[in-house]
């Protein structure tokens, strides 16, 4: 069977678990070289890591906080030096944790802005500088509370509303230079970070899945596939979009 991403390198930030492991994967399997991406977890990148190479697949792992640009500039210089060029960025990384309007405070906003937002910009920009003359393609996960901004929720809503006009933005911004920018807009999926951020079993949980056509919440493999396809040819007129992937949930 023919990979559609042969020769190409990509870049997952927060790839060493969830939605951004099952990525890294999907796109190491279809034959692109990947830089997996992680904060705190070195095991978890590693195994990612691993389970690629053990396909055949070529990783690295590289630890980096993608709240600080000078983590930021240290993943793409590692990138570069272990592969020398760049594809396809997934701007992944991103923390949610859902509070009302009382438990807002200026750590809550920051801490979900300078990963959230200005880490993706400031990815997006580094990437930018790297792609080739060929052109390149980034992927932002942002999430369908960018426009459903359920009640307790505001500032993770807004840094995914913000998500979503970066990628409208930069989409015109970057296609003169063959660089398509797209964001994919998961649903409830079950990953680490649903189950430490609460929400396993919760009320929420249960209003979800109840209210979900398909009869299930997500798994980290159902977002995968939409990266592939956004990374390749197969949506090589395509940019500028936010693809919600939630099983028919009424976002
Ligand atoms: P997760 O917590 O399971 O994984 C998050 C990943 O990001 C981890 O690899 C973690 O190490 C990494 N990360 C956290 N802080 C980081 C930092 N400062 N620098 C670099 N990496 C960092 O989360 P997930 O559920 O897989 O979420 C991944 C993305 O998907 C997030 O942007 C999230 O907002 C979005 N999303 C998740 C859901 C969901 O229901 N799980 C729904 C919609 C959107």
């Amino acid at each position: 069977m023919s990979q559609k991403l042969k020769g190409q390198v990509a870049i997952v930030t927060g790839a060493s678990k969830g939605i951004g492991a099952a990525i890294a994967k999907r796109l190491a399997s279809e034959g692109a070289s990947v830089v997996v991406n992680y904060a705190s977890s070195k095991q978890g990148a590693d195994k990612v890591v691993s389970e690629i190479t053990a396909q055949g697949g070529k990783a690295i792992a590289v630890g980096a906080d993608l709240s600080k640009k000078t983590d930021i500039e240290k993943l793409f210089a590692e990138s570069k030096k272990a592969f020398g060029r760049l594809d396809i960025l997934v701007n992944n990384a991103g923390i949610f944790d859902f509070q009302p309007l009382e438990n807002v405070t200026e750590e809550h906003f920051q801490k979900h802005f300078n990963l959230n937002v200005l880490g993706l910009l400031l990815a997006s920009q580094a990437a930018a500088k790297q792609f080739g003359s060929e052109g390149g393609n980034i992927i932002n996960i942002s999430s369908v509370v960018s426009k459903l901004a359920p009640a307790g929720g505001s500032v993770y809503s807004a840094t995914k509303a913000a998500v979503d006009a970066i990628t409208k933005s930069l989409a015109k911004e970057l296609g003169p230079r063959r660089i398509r920018v797209n964001s994919i807009n998961p649903g409830m999926v079950a990953t680490e970070g649903w189950r430490s951020a609460g929400i396993a079993d919760s009320d929420f949980h249960k209003t979800v899945l109840a209210a979900t056509p398909l009869g299930r919440i997500g798994e980290p493999d159902d977002i995968a596939g939409a990266a592939v396809f956004l990374a390749s040819r197969d949506s090589s007129w395509l940019s500028g979009e936010t693809i919600t992937i939630a099983g028919a949930y009424p976002y």
